[in-house]
């Protein structure tokens, strides 16, 4: 989890700048990792734009993969 996440399940981030900060995160060099994990939210802030709570949860929810 990147701090753009931690921000938002907090509630100091909109899902639209949550949007925004991934984009900002983007234009840095980038771990594979961090890659992997920007495109995975970034496709559930997409999947999830009108429901920040249903996103919380998604974000916070347990990752099988880790
Ligand atoms: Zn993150």
């Amino acid at each position: 989890m990147c701090i753009a996440c931690i921000e938002f399940i907090k509630g100091t981030l909109t899902v639209k700048e949550l949007r925004n900060g991934l984009v900002e995160m983007a234009r840095d060099e980038l771990t594979r990792d961090q890659e992997h994990h920007l495109i995975e939210v970034r496709t559930l802030a997409e999947k999830n734009e009108n429901d920040p709570e249903e996103l919380k949860k998604k974000l916070q929810g347990p990752r099988p993969k880790d």
